[in-house]
């Protein structure tokens, strides 16, 4: 149960999220350059922030882990994640360092493009003494992308709470969320991502990530399962418009998307991994389960789908009465 300060009682169905939350950019038109926008509307995000409170929206138990600047921006942050039911316990804020800004360019087809401003932003400076052990202790769902492995002491960081969830027990999903202007090079950013890569559980990659893991242009089962690891029990690889293509141990396939008009498509996959963290706290069996994974990817789908129609991630984070009336209306 989280009460009305967002502090998390009781933990029996938590998912905790680790990482970044910053600040996007976003230009009041689209399909125009950062430098040739007029203006622009502040959209709060970072993946990690997204997923808690996807989660929490559709019912869900999360907290979020990080570091913000003690800023204006900072405390906004903190408090759209109290407002969204989502537990704070994890953050800390930095006296120094800003809050994280992203400018995120909409083009004409809804897809991103980014430039962000970290030099260094508050969320690279979190420290492994600065971590809530108790509250990541008692995550059943531990997750976490790669933006806070790309420099110290954040890196240090991360490693430490992974491990403390995983030793108590927790679901480790790893959603890389590449971003390769933050890295110093793309073999880094390969390496890196690559190198808690068989720690995961539950890992969620995006078609242009399996490319660029795989090093081949081939979005299909083979390249996919290329990236298989013995302690993984789903891989999900999704597809925007098309779709997903799921991977357990036992079978493989795919699951359409939904026909809506995308306007802007941040967010959605947070949205998917929300809905599917969500649904896994509760009952992982459903991990074993073919048709029964086939209709919670499904819904998934549906959270993602419902994303792409309103510009923003957060502000497009379905509630379950949402997905319920969408899946509805698209039989
Ligand atoms: P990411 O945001 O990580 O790149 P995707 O863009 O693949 O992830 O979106 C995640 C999911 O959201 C997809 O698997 C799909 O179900 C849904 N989705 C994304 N874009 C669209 C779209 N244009 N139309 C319908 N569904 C979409």
């Amino acid at each position: 149960m989280t009460t009305t300060n967002g502090t998390v009682n009781s933990n029996d169905r938590l998912v905790v999220s680790f990482g970044e939350m910053l600040i996007d950019f976003v230009p009041t038109v689209s399909g125009v350059s950062l430098a040739d926008a007029p203006g622009f509307l502040k959209a709060p995000g970072g993946a990690p922030a997204n997923v808690a409170i996807a989660v929490s929206r559709l019912g869900g138990k999360s907290a979020f882990v990080g570091k913000l600047g003690d800023d204006e921006f900072g405390h906004m942050l903190a408090g759209i994640l109290k407002d969204n039911g989502v537990s704070g316990d994890g953050i800390n804020f930095d006296k120094g360092a800003r809050t994280a800004l992203a400018f995120v360019t909409l083009k004409a087809d809804g897809d991103r493009e980014f430039m962000f401003y970290r030099n260094p932003s508050a969320d690279m400076l979190l420290t492994p003494e600065e971590l809530n052990i108790e509250l990541i202790r008692s995550a059943k769902v531990f997750h976490y992308g790669s933006i806070s492995l790309i420099v110290e002491p954040c890196r240090s960081a991360h490693l430490k709470a992974m491990e403390v969830a995983k030793d108590a027990g927790a679901l480790l999903s790893y959603d890389p969320n590449l971003r390769l202007p933050l890295w110093p090079s793309p073999e880094e950013a390969r390496e890196q991502i690559m190198s808690i890569w068989d720690k995961a559980h539950v890992i969620k990659v995006s078609d242009n990530e399996l490319e660029f893991l795989t090093g081949n242009d081939k979005i299909d089962h083979e390249s996919a399962l290329s990236l298989w690891h013995p302690n993984l029990k789903l891989l999900l690889v999704t597809l925007g418009d098309k779709g997903c293509n799921y991977y357990t141990k036992h079978f493989h396939g795919t699951v359409g998307a939904f026909a809506v008009k995308a306007v802007d498509t941040t967010g959605a996959g947070d949205s998917f991994v929300g809905a599917l963290l969500t649904k896994i706290v509760d009952d992982q069996s459903v991990l074993e389960d073919e048709g029964r994974l086939k209709e919670l990817l499904r819904y998934s789908c549906a959270c993602g789908a419902i994303t792409t129609t309103k510009k923003g991630a957060i502000p497009a984070l379905p509630t379950v009465s949402e997905v319920e009336t969408f899946l509805h209306t698209h039989q």
